[in-house]
Formats: C-alpha cells, sequence, structure tokens
C-alpha cells in the first residue's frame, strides 16, 4: 500500500492534439477534468489532495497554444503552454520588445530556478493562484487579458480579478485559456519589477510597476502592483491617485509609500510578519519608482 501523501492518486492521462478535442473532452467531462500544463503546481495539489481529477487534459500537444507574437501598438500576445523559458528567449532576442516590457522579462527571469522555468508555464502560473508567484505581478500591471475558449464560444477576461484564491479562478470548468495579451504600455514608459526573497525561491514582498512622464503631472501615468505580501495581488489605486498631483515625482513617491503602508492588508507567515512585509511593500515600492522615474 502505498504512503497516502505525496503520491499521486490514480487518475486517467489524455494528450488530444487539437483545441477542438481538448475542448470536447472538457465539456463531456466537467469538474472531473483538470487542465495539465506544466504541471507543476497542478502535480503538487494532487498529491497533497488538496484538489482532485479523474481526468488530467495534457495541451502541451495543441501546437497552436505555444505562440509568441508582438504587435505594435497593441501587445504581446503570449500563448498558453509558452514556459518562462521560452519567453525569455523570445524577449533576449528581441530587445526593444523587452524593454517595452521590462517587468515582465524582469519577473519572469526571477520565477523559481532555471529547471522549473523550462517546465513552468507563465498562464499556469498565474492561474495557480498562489500569492507568492511572479507572473501575476507584470500582467496586471500590462493590464493583460485572458482568452478563455470554450465549446460554447470564447471571451476574454482581465488577469486583474481573474484568480480568486489557490487553484480558484473564475474560469468554467470546461473553458482553456488559449493565451494572454499583455497591453502596449504608454510610450516611454518604464516598468522594473523588484523580487525580495532572501534564502527563498519565493518572494515575501514582490513589486511590479510602470511610470511615464515623471516630471509633467498632467501626463504622469503610474502603476503599481504588488504581491506576495497579501493572498491575492494588490493594486494600491490610492497610492497610483498621489501621482496625479501637481507635485514633484519625489514627493508624490514618498505619499505613495505613505498610502501603502496604511492600506496594505499583509499575510503574516514564519517567513515574515505582516509589520516586515508592510514596511518591505512600501519601502521596495518607493526605490523602484525613483529608479524608474531617473531611468536607472
Ligand atoms: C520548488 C519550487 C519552487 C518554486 N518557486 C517559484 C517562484 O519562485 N516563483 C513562482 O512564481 N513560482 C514558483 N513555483 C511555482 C511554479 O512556478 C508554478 O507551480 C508553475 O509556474 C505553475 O505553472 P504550470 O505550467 O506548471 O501550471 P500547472 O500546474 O499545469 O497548472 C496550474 C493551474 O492552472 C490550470 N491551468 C493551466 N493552464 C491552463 C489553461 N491554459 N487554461 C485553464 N487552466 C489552466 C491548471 O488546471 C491548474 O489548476 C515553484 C514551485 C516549486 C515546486
Amino acid at each position: 500500500m502505498s504512503a497516502p501523501y505525496f503520491t499521486l492518486p490514480e487518475f486517467k492521462y489524455v494528450k488530444p492534439q487539437t483545441l477542438e478535442e481538448a475542448l470536447k473532452i472538457l465539456a463531456e467531462n466537467a469538474g472531473e477534468a483538470k487542465i495539465l500544463n506544466g504541471g507543476i503546481g497542478v502535480l503538487g495539489f494532487m498529491k497533497e489532495r488538496m484538489i482532485e481529477a479523474k481526468i488530467l487534459v495534457d495541451i502541451k500537444g495543441i501546437k497552436e497554444l505555444k505562440k509568441i507574437e508582438y504587435m505594435p501598438g497593441k501587445g504581446l500576445v503570449v500563448g498558453a503552454t509558452v514556459t518562462a523559458n521560452e519567453l525569455l528567449q523570445y524577449l533576449e532576442k528581441n530587445p526593444e520588445i523587452k524593454k517595452k516590457f521590462c517587468a515582465l522579462y524582469e519577473s519572469t527571469s526571477e520565477l523559481a530556478d532555471a529547471i522549473l522555468r523550462n517546465r513552468a508555464t507563465i498562464i499556469g502560473n498565474i492561474l495557480e493562484g498562489l500569492p507568492y508567484t511572479d507572473a501575476p505581478g507584470p500582467a496586471i500591471l500590462f493590464e493583460a487579458e485572458v482568452k478563455a475558449v470554450s465549446t460554447r464560444g470564447e471571451r476574454v477576461l482581465p488577469v486583474e480579478g481573474l484568480v480568486l484564491g489557490p487553484m480558484m479562478t473564475s474560469l468554467e470548468p470546461d473553458e482553456i485559456v488559449t493565451e494572454i495579451l499583455y497591453k502596449e504600455p504608454p510610450a516611454g514608459a518604464r516598468t522594473g519589477y523588484v523580487k525580495f526573497n532572501p534564502g527563498l525561491e519565493y518572494g515575501y514582498v514582490n513589486v511590479a510597476a510602470l511610470v511615464a512622464n515623471p516630471d509633467n503631472p498632467q501626463k504622469r501615468d503610474v502603476r503599481i502592483v504588488i504581491t506576495s505580501a497579501t493572498t491575492l495581488p494588490f493594486r494600491p489605486k490610492a497610492a497610483e491617485e498621489v501621482f496625479k498631483q501637481d507635485i514633484p515625482f519625489e514627493k508624490a513617491a514618498e505619499l505613495a509609500a505613505k498610502k501603502i503602508e496604511e492600506e496594505i492588508e499583509p499575510l503574516s507567515d514564519p517567513y515574515a510578519s505582516a509589520e516586515y512585509r508592510r514596511y518591505l511593500a512600501s519601502t521596495l515600492t518607493y526605490k523602484l519608482l525613483i529608479k524608474l522615474a531617473r531611468g536607472e
């Protein structure tokens, strides 16, 4: 008899080669079938008996899901089965696109380790719904949308609000996310990502930020997304609003950091207390914003 935990329960494995075939299997087995992408999250959660699936539908054989395409003015489309390393390689080969989506590049470089990045997909990382993962921050920063397809048709959903908790999303059980669109940032915007993770792979606090026109309050655009500090990604809208005031950027960044400190409701766990995360969220955001505004 095998041990109850850390061994996989029995399940049926299927690997359709077309999207239609995969959608049909999901529609016929709604609630019993789950999608297997890189598999790191889904297999781990099944081993720990935190989720159940009678059928795992491996979508990696569906060729059309392995696409990366930049559409000038619209944004960057990343297919559902694109791994972290494939995205990094694409961005390294296309320095202009990498520059535009710098926060995406930096966060993907920080995602787990080189071996896991060969397997982990960007979409799987977002849909896994763990507070500590690296892909959700830049997705929300670039106001990304996913395309969700089922036998009933397709719909487009913003990434912000898509995840409800670990392994919980607002997707229907028979829907496949086929791609994610990272929207084109404003002209001249600088973006970046910081991950504070001494001695760990996951971050205690991760911050993604975008700064455009820092010296012109009328045209300034500042976006901030904090992850790993709270259960779900935190977009401190009150802190972003501060940058609309007619005050120097550095002053606005100070006020924004204070707003974050007041408004964030951080997690407390054995790695970091809520107070430490509050301090990190505010300080890391301030430093990142100043760095982006100065073009360092
Ligand atoms: C030792 C270790 C260290 C790690 N460190 C980090 C780290 O530092 N940073 C970090 O971000 N992550 C880290 N992770 C987590 C890892 O990166 C994620 O588990 C992985 O990215 C999930 O992607 P996946 O492709 O394996 O998804 P899967 O496990 O295949 O899927 C995850 C979930 O999404 C669903 N799903 C997947 N694709 C689709 C789709 N196209 N449509 C609909 N539903 C879909 C699945 O059904 C499942 O519910 C670590 C994991 C381990 C084991």
